[in-house]
């Protein structure tokens, strides 16, 4: 970055350049108005703080002569006075100073200065949906775009830059308004607004050339984040496409982090399995879409066998891993639907929605199987299990079929473990160790 530094005092020339040398960048100085304003003529430069008073032309007259110099127009200009009364204020701004700032505030100046320099470096990376029907413009703007790091797809119409519209894959949709065809630029920012309610994140920058207050808020109301008059200022366009496009990506990489930590806080690290406390939250909505639209429901419990054994014999760790990889398979067994929790410590719940008490119960026998072939570390592990379903004609209470599973589990532990029992009227004993209890 190239700094411009005006002031007639010897030991701010030199602070400064000592700051700017240290931050990298590169300092130029001038001692007075004349020779800063001669400098310009032949260098392009990104910053330039100048002293309100110099030996020959003021620092006012300075400001007014560098914003009529085409190079210059959008680079920022701050005007060095510990003078901050009104009437300088307005001149300083009315001569098109950017801010005005006392001489000891030297140091925060050339904060900003490095800040705004970094700002303008970092490449962008995202894609912008762009709509412009003028040629003279769109190859300007895609030029800047292109320059700031951003993939372009670009439309001469509105109506097909409506259909190539993909919230995934755009991170800004920039419009002009008056546009060929029959679709207008503030019927695109409706239209996406409508269509995709739930995608408001995408931001919506306008252009327009037309300086027209009522049609301005008009198209705020509909949703546009932000807007560029024409002609474009490209200085001014860039640093608005540079905030719309960091404000979304940042905005998408927090609702990530939200949605990870809602993972977390619902989730077992060891089995990857739901845990207890995300019971609560999805409970109420199964069972109520369940006895909603009369729909089966079954429960299996399963808890493994002689666990503390397992942990004695073999170490904690090696249980640990036995229940991973238990977890990992109920994981890989369930449907879209399932809902498979660690219960308790060596204990697992499987919520299985449209699942009737046979299919439940061949699921169960299925899992039983399963573990015993499971073999993690080496070591042979077994379940029992518990299996029950709503009654039917009745409504379905969640507690109820998880302590009547519970009970079947108890079953099948008195009776010798390593086996499915089914609780339940419907229930019968099938296959190699099956029995069935009936409600109490
Ligand atoms: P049963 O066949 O009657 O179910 O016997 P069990 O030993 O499996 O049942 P019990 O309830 O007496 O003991 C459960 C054991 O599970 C005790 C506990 O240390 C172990 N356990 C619970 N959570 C974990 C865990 O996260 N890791 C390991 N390694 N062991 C666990
Ligand atoms: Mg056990
Ligand atoms: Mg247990």
């Amino acid at each position: 970055m190239k700094v411009l530094f005006v002031d007639h005092s010897k030991v701010f020339r030199s602070v400064w350049e000592r700051m700017v040398l240290h931050a990298g960048h590169d300092p130029l100085i001038a001692t007075d108005g004349i020779s800063g304003l001669r400098l310009l003529e032949h260098q392009t430069v990104d910053f330039i703080a100048v002293s309100l008073s110099l030996p020959d032309i003021d620092g006012i007259r300075f400001t007014r002569q560098v914003r009529t110099m085409p190079t210059c127009r959008g680079v920022p200009i701050v005007l060095l006075t510990s003078a901050q009364d009104n009437r300088t204020r307005r001149l300083a701004f009315e001569a098109g100073a950017t801010d005005i700032c006392p001489k000891t505030g030297i140091e925060d100046l050339f904060q900003r200065a490095s800040r705004m320099a970094r700002h303008d470096d970092q490449q962008l990376s995202g894609r912008v949906l762009y709509v412009e029907d003028s040629r003279t413009v769109f190859k300007l703007m895609i030029r800047l775009m292109e320059s700031l790091g951003l993939g372009v797809d670009h439309f001469v119409s509105a109506a097909d830059a409506f259909e190539h519209f993909d919230d995934k894959l755009h991170d800004l949709v920039i419009s002009d308004i008056l546009v060929e065809g029959e679709m207008s630029g503030i019927a695109l920012v409706s239209q996406l607004r409508e269509r995709h309610p739930d995608k408001m994140r995408t931001p919506i920058l306008a252009m327009s050339g037309l300086d027209d207050d009522i049609r301005r808020v008009e198209l705020f109301r509909l949703g546009i984040n932000d807007f560029i008059p024409k002609p474009v200022i490209r200085e001014e366009a860039a640093a608005r496409i540079r905030n719309l496009v960091v404000q979304k990506q940042l905005f998408d990489k927090v609702q990530q982090q939200r949605i990870q930590l809602y993972e977390m806080a619902m989730t077992d690290p060891l089995t990857g399995l739901y845990n207890r406390n995300s019971l609560a939250e999805f409970a109420a909505k199964i069972t109520s879409a369940a006895n909603r639209h009369d729909m089966d429901l079954s429960v299996i419990i399963l808890d493994l066998d002689h666990f503390k054994e397992i942990n004695d014999q073999h170490g904690h760790l090696v249980g640990d891993q036995a229940l991973a990889s238990v977890g990992a398979m109920l994981t890989a067994s369930c449907r879209e639907e399932d809902f498979a929790v660690r219960f308790g410590g060596e204990e697992m719940l499987l919520i299985l929605p449209h699942c009737p008490l046979s299919d439940a119960e061949n699921r169960a026998h299925g899992l039983r199987e399963r573990i015993e072939n499971l073999r993690p570390a080496g070591i042979k592990v077994t379940a029992s299990l518990g299996v029950s379903s709503r009654p039917p004609g009745r409504p379905i209470i969640l507690e109820q079929l998880i302590r009547l599973a519970d009970q079947a589990v108890y079953e099948a532990k008195s009776h010798g473990r390593n086996q499915v029992v089914v609780h339940g009227s419907l229930g019968r004993p099938s296959g190699p160790g099956a029995r069935a209890v009936s409600a109490a």
